[in-house]
C-alpha cells in the first residue's frame, strides 16, 4: 500500500505517532493509500524547521526565490500527466478535468507569483522638500496554509506560491480527504532545490493538524480555504491571537438569466457552472433564476443538455461527471435532495445515486440533479449543498431577482446573463458577491481580487492582494 509522507525540514517522514489514516479512491470506494495521522508534535517540528529557514529564505534576492518557484512550476508541467491521474484517483474528478484545469492552474499559480514579485511596486510619498515616506513590505515569518479537497493542488498552490514568493516560510496542510498531489508536490519542491524547511507539509485530520497550525503562537498568519463553519472555528482561535487571517469560505451562488441574453451561451455555460467537478467548486452556480418569459425555453434546453451528461468512470476520456469525493459527502448531498422533496420541490432531472458496473461499482456517483418549484427562501435554497444539485426558479423583475440572489448568508460569486450593458453594470453594484461574471463563468485572471463577502469570507486572494496579505507594510519616514 502506498504511503504518503510528511515533508518536514526537507525530509519525508511518518507521523510521530506512527499511525496512519486510510485514503479512499472515491470512484471505487477502496482504500488505496495511507496518510500520516499527524498531531501537535509534527506541527511543532514543522514550525521549528520553518522558523529556522526563515532568515535565510526571506533575505535571499527576489530573483533567487523567483527562479526556484518557477522551477517548481516547470516540474509541475513536466509531471502533469502523473499529477492529473493522481488528482483524479484521489478526488473522483474526471481525469480530463484534472488535465485541463487543476494541474495547469497549479503550475500557473507558481509561475504567476514567481514573476509577480519581480514586477511588484511599493509606494513612496514625498511630503515636502525634506521628508519622504516609503513602504517597506516585509514577509510575516512562518505562515499557515490550510486547503480543502475540491481542487486539491490548485488551491494548495494558490496559497503556497504567494507565501513563499514574498519570503515567508510555510507550514501547510492539505485536506486529509485528498492529500496525494500535495505529497507529489513536496517531492517536486525537493527536486526543484527549495531549501529545507522553507515549505513543510503536515498531513492529517483538520481538527488535529489544522487546529494545531491555527493555534501555534509562532505561526503568524493563516490562509484558509474551506467551509464556513470551519472558518468560524479558525477565526475564533486565531483572531484573539491577532493573527493575520484570510478566509475563503462557502457559497450559494446565483446564476441569473435575463430574457435578453444569448440563450445558447447561457444554457451551455449554466450546464458547466452547475455540474463541473460534480458541482464541487466553490464558484458553481447552485441557484438558477430565469426570467419568466424565457423560463420554459431555458428549462427545456438546459434539461436536455443535463440529461446528456454521462456519469462514469473518472478515468475515461468521455466522462463528464465523476464520483463525489467521499461516502460522507455523497450521503450529505443525498440528504439535501430528500430535504428538497420534503420542502415541496420536484426533481426534474437526476436525484439518484448511480451504480456503475465493473471497477466503479462501489463508487460514490450521483446523477446531476435539477429541482424545481421551491421558494427562494427555503433551506434547500439557502444552505450550501456543494454537489451536482441545482434549483431553478422563475422571476419577473430585476428588483425581485436581486432580492432572491442576495437572500443567503453567502456572497462569493454571481453570474448574470444579459445583453443590456446598463443592466449588467447596475446589477453588478447591487449584487452582494465578491465576484460578478457577466455573460461568462470561471474566466479567471490571476491579477484580480478573489474572495467573498458576508459568510463567504474575509480578505482577498490573487495578484497584489495575496502579496499584501503575506507581507507587513512598514512605513519608513526619512527626513534629510
Ligand atoms: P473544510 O472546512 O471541512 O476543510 C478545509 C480544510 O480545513 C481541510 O484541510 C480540513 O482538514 C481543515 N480543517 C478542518 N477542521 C479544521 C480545524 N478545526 N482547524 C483547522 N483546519 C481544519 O472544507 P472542505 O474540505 O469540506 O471543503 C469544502 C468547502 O470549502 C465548501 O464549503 C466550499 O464552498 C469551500 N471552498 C471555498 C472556496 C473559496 O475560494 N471560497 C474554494 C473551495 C472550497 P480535513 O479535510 O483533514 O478535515
Amino acid at each position: 500500500m502506498d504511503k504518503i509522507l510528511n515533508y518536514i525540514n526537507g525530509n519525508f517522514v511518518e507521523a510521530n505517532s506512527k499511525k496512519w489514516i486510510n485514503n479512499y479512491d472515491p470512484s471505487t470506494g477502496e482504500i488505496y493509500s495511507l496518510i500520516p495521522d499527524s498531531e501537535k508534535i509534527d506541527v511543532e517540528l514543522a514550525q521549528s524547521a520553518a522558523q529556522a529557514a526563515f532568515d535565510s529564505w526571506s533575505s535571499k534576492p527576489i530573483h533567487y526565490r523567483s527562479k526556484i518557484i518557477n522551477k517548481i512550476a516547470d516540474l509541475i508541467k513536466e509531471n502533469s500527466n502523473k499529477l492529473a491521474l493522481a488528482e483524479s484517483i484521489d478526488n473522483g474528478k474526471p481525469l480530463s478535468l484534472a488535465k485541463k484545469i487543476d494541474i495547469p492552474r497549479a503550475s500557473a499559480n507558481m509561475s504567476f507569483f514567481a514573476t509577480a514579485i519581480i514586477h511588484e511596486e511599493s509606494q513612496s510619498y514625498k511630503a515636502n522638500k525634506e521628508v519622504i515616506n516609503y513602504t517597506l513590505k516585509k514577509p510575516i515569518g512562518v505562515v499557515g496554509c490550510i486547503s480543502p479537497w475540491n481542487l486539491p493542488l490548485y488551491l494548495f498552490t494558490w496559497k503556497i506560491a504567494p507565501a513563499l514568493a514574498t519570503g515567508n516560510t510555510v507550514v501547510a496542510k492539505p485536506s486529509e480527504i485528498t492529500p496525494m498531489t500535495a505529497y507529489l508536490f513536496s517531492l517536486i519542491c525537493k527536486e526543484a532545490g527549495l531549501p529545507d524547511g522553507v515549505l513543510n507539509i503536515v498531513h492529517g485530520y483538520g481538527p488535529k493538524v489544522g487546529r494545531e497550525i491555527t493555534r501555534h503562537p509562532d505561526i503568524r498568519a493563516i490562509s484558509f480555504t474551506g467551509g464556513t463553519s470551519t472558518g468560524k472555528e479558525i477565526a475564533s482561535v486565531a483572531a484573539p491571537m491577532f493573527k493575520k487571517l484570510s478566509l475563503e469560505l462557502g457559497g450559494k451562488n446565483p446564476n441569473i438569466i435575463f430574457e435578453d441574453c444569448d440563450l445558447d451561451k447561457a444554457v451551455s455555460s449554466s450546464v458547466l457552472s452547475s455540474f463541473s467537478n460534480q458541482g464541487q467548486i466553490c464558484l458553481c452556480g447552485s441557484r438558477i433564476f430565469v426570467q419568466s418569459k424565457i423560463y420554459k425555453e431555458f428549462k427545456d434546453r438546459f434539461l436536455k443538455k443535463v440529461k446528456e451528461l454521462n456519469v462514469s468512470d473518472p478515468l475515461l476520456e468521455t466522462t463528464k461527471i465523476g464520483a463525489l469525493v467521499s461516502k460522507d459527502h455523497l450521503d450529505k448531498v443525498l440528504s439535501y435532495i430528500q430535504l428538497a422533496k420534503n420542502e415541496g420541490g420536484e426533481i426534474i432531472a437526476g436525484g439518484k445515486r448511480v451504480n456503475l458496473e465493473g471497477r466503479c461499482k462501489d463508487g460514490y456517483f450521483l446523477q446531476p440533479t435539477v429541482i424545481e418549484g421551491l421558494p427562494y427562501n427555503c433551506r434547500t435554497n439557502q444552505e450550501e449543498i456543494f454537489g451536482p444539485v441545482v434549483t431553478i426558479m422563475p422571476f419577473d423583475s430585476e428588483e425581485e431577482v436581486i432580492k432572491y440572489a442576495n437572500s443567503t448568508i453567502y456572497g462569493l460569486c454571481s453570474m448574470v446573463w444579459t445583453s443590456d450593458i446598463s443592466r449588467a453594470n447596475r446589477i453588478s453594484s447591487n449584487l452582494q458577491t465578491g465576484i460578478v461574471w457577466i455573460n461568462c463563468w470561471l474566466e479567471r485572471d490571476l491579477r484580480t481580487p478573489f474572495g467573498g463577502v458576508k459568510q463567504s469570507g474575509v480578505g482577498r486572494e490573487g495578484g497584489i492582494y495575496a502579496l499584501n496579505f503575506f507581507t507587513e507594510p512598514t512605513n519608513v519616514c526619512i527626513k534629510y
